[in-house]
């Protein structure tokens, strides 16, 4: 079914035909929303696909609530080096995933679309996808000028603005990876792929979810798991994607 914003227009790029796409009106002015995920362990209870559900879901849900937002399909694998060693777990470089960004954003300006937000929902996609539209900004401007002046691109990492509201509301130790905050998200978006009796209470020394040890995780953890995912339940998992979301809607309407 096709999805609409609230002004009637869709939401998904991939609904529009080009001609749709190249009629609408203020091309410049269209927000175009790329949600970055991941192919990753999460634990026992959760499945590979959680980053990316999470960011192509709360990137649905801002879409329907700001008019003029386009979300592009999402990119489904990351840089996952550290979980590697986790079965099932799929790793892409740094280069392919920079290039992909970078292609991707430079797509969009040729076409004159001129505002790109990356919705990024796995932490080892941070700086790559910085430098990735670093490299587009860098492609597109003329030698000697100033620096695509007339492209707003953006990255916003999903849990990290609103990381200090999502704090109290923990009950386990820490929080930061499969855990009790993503868990009770999951809860909510798609209950049918939890597993909550697998999921456990496991920390990995040094880590927290401000700092994070860059290591082999699966040398410091038998689940996967950093925070207290038995701790999960739907009412946390409520407020938290009320804060993405209202998080990713303040940004979009800014630009
Ligand atoms: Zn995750």
């Amino acid at each position: 079914m096709t999805v609409l914003n609230k002004t009637g227009q869709k939401v998904f790029l991939t609904d529009y035909t080009w001609k749709e796409l190249s009629e609408l009106p203020e091309k410049k002015e269209l927000k175009f929303l790329l949600p970055l995920g991941a192919t990753e362990e999460h634990g026992y209870h959760l499945p590979l696909g959680s980053d990316t559900l999470q960011a192509s879901k709360v990137a649905q849900m801002a879409a329907q609530r700001v008019p003029g937002v386009i979300v592009m399909p999402e990119i489904s694998y990351g840089s996952c080096v550290d979980t590697m060693n986790f079965c099932g777990t799929i790793h892409i470089s740094g280069t392919t995933l920079g290039s992909l960004v970078t292609d991707i954003a430079e797509s969009l300006y040729r076409h004159g679309f001129r505002k790109l937000v990356i919705f990024n929902g796995h932490g080892g996609n941070k700086g790559v996808a910085d430098t990735g539209l670093r490299e587009a900004l860098h492609n597109l401007t003329p030698p000697g000028k100033e620096f695509a002046p007339d492209f707003d691109i953006y990255l916003l990492n999903a849990y990290e603005r609103p990381g200090q509201q999502i704090s109290p509301l923990v009950e386990g130790k820490d929080w930061g990876h499969a855990c009790e905050i993503e868990t009770s998200v999951m809860l909510v978006l798609a209950p049918e792929a939890v597993d909550m009796k697998q999921a456990v209470e496991e920390y990995m020394p040094g880590d927290s979810y401000t700092v994070w040890r860059v290591r082999d995780m699966k040398t410091v953890s038998q689940s996967g798991v950093h925070g207290a995912a038995n701790l999960a339940t739907p009412k946390k998992g409520k407020q938290v994607l009320e804060l993405l979301v209202s998080d990713l809607v303040s940004l979009l309407e800014r630009i």
